[in-house]
């Protein structure tokens, strides 16, 4: 006999299941709710967007953009040449060459920039701070940490001035948010990459420097000497440490107004209490960053434990069409985030129900209906069984479920108009009215 193939969620992709959604909502809602309290609005964006806008944005020679993102050609245009009034015959060389290539997309930045010069925000009052959430995807190798579909939770603030005050903000925002969670083992680490006038001449610098010591690097970085030297530095090659260490540093090699920038952030940091390490290493996948940049560790996450990075990107905007603006934000991991408070303990237990009904007969069935209706409205969740079942059964199923209460509703309890009600931690049971079961449960639960 044939047997049929089994269906398995995608390699790199899962399923988030209960009772371990209930930590993800728990996380999204304070995001939500942190947030707020910081003058931030939410923006949700499509999952997929151009590719073009992605390679502009994020940079052709990121590994996300040459390796990583998941494309295709959108078969929407087909439909448009077919109402176009094309032939057949016309469509197959046509769909070549016409076909516009979309992604998945990989991060969110470009998007939210993307938004902002469509819907003009430029002309709503300065700086327009936004925040999103959902699932992105990375053609990376699935690892604990790493997955090819993630979520990540997003915050950037676009226009106005690059105050050095907006980027402690936003830092101070991630921190309050994690703080609020109780996070364990955060590390916040900082560092200033330069801009347009100085990052150039150090880059070129780094990539001479670099190239004096080619023979000594591994693979990876060699290649990077010419595609991108700064990721040099964010090697973690055990043999090039010491190398590196004698590199040149950024900090050093800043033009005056990045560098009064910098100190200006970690001056307005101290003043909001916020405790940071400076580390000259740290720079960023994305070409798109300037200036501050930004990444926080976690514990319990192995090699993977970076749960947020950010950064300053005042010239994404314009190279994406829109008008000059300054821009910057973070994005979170959200599911090492997850991991890290799982791993210590600070996930939520199953959460079970309140109230399970236990009832046997016709018409406890009608009183057990209802109960369970105003028991729900009154906020408690509440198992009703679709069928009756002895009253042993049922008390055994409300323990498996995790029930805090057994009601127990049978032909006696329902001519009496008194409701027994079972704690089942202790075995104890009383009787109540109607009402006195409601006033009841509302104390002690
Ligand atoms: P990493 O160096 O860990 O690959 P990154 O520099 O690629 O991170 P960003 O693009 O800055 O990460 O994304 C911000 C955050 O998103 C990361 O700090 C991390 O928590 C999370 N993240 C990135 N890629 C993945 C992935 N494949 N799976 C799970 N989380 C991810
Ligand atoms: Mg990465």
């Amino acid at each position: 006999m044939a047997t049929k193939a089994k269906f398995q969620a995608i390699r790199g992709t899962r399923d988030l299941l209960p009772p371990e959604t209930a930590l993800w909502n728990r996380v999204e809602q304070t995001a939500h709710e942190v947030f707020a309290t910081f003058g931030f609005g939410e923006i949700r964006l499509p999952i997929f967007e151009s590719t073009d806008l992605f390679s502009r944005a994020v940079g052709g020679e990121t590994d996300i953009v040459s390796k990583e993102m998941y494309t295709f050609s959108n078969p929407t245009s087909l439909a448009a040449m077919v109402r176009g009034g094309r032939t057949e015959g016309m469509l197959s060389d046509m769909l070549l060459s016409e076909a516009e290539m979309i992604s998945l997309r990989p991060e969110a930045t470009a998007s939210v920039c993307r938004a902002y010069i469509e819907h003009n925000m430029q002309q709503l009052p300065q700086p327009v701070k936004l925040y999103c959430m959902g699932p992105m995807f990375r053609r990376e190798r699935p690892q604990k940490g790493r997955y090819r579909q993630f979520y990540q939770i997003d915050a950037e603030v676009l226009g106005g001035t690059d105050a050095p005050a907006i980027d402690a903000e936003v830092i101070e925002m991630v921190m309050t948010f994690f703080d609020k969670l109780e996070l364990q083992g955060v590390l916040l680490e900082i560092n200033s990459i330069g801009d347009r006038n100085c990052r150039p001449k150090y880059v070129e610098l780094l990539r001479a420097e670099l190239s004096k010591v080619k023979d000594k690097l591994g693979p990876d970085s060699q290649r990077r000497i010419e595609t991108n030297p700064l990721r040099v530095l964010d090697s973690k090659v055990k043999e090039e440490q010491s190398i590196i260490e004698k590199l040149p540093r950024m900090a050093d090699h800043l033009c005056e107004d990045c560098a009064t920038h910098y100190s200006a952030v970690k001056h307005q940091l101290e003043m909001r209490g916020v405790i940071y390490r400076e580390n000259w290493r740290l720079v960023r996948g994305l070409d798109y960053y300037m200036r501050t940049t930004f990444e926080i560790t976690a514990q319990g996450l192995g090699s993977q434990n970076a749960v947020c990075g950010g950064g300053r990107y005042d010239g994404l905007v314009e190279l994406l069409g829109g008008p000059p603006t300054k821009g910057i934000g973070f994005a979170i991991g959200e599911d090492r985030l997850i991991l890290s408070l799982q791993e210590s303990g600070k996930a939520p237990a199953q959460q079970g129900r309140d109230v399970y009904i236990a009832w046997m007969g016709e018409r406890a069935h009608a009183t057990a209906i209802r109960a369970a209706k105003d028991l729900r409205k009154a906020g408690f969740s509440v198992e009703l069984p679709p069928v009756e079942q002895k009253f042993g059964k049922a008390l055994g199923q409300a323990d498996k479920l995790g029930a805090k209460y057994a009601l127990i509703l049978g032909d006696n309890e329902v001519s009496e108009g008194l409701w027994t009600l079972k704690t089942l931690a202790d075995g104890s049971q009383a009787k109540y009215t109607e009402p006195d079961l409601l006033a009841h449960l509302r104390k002690s639960l």
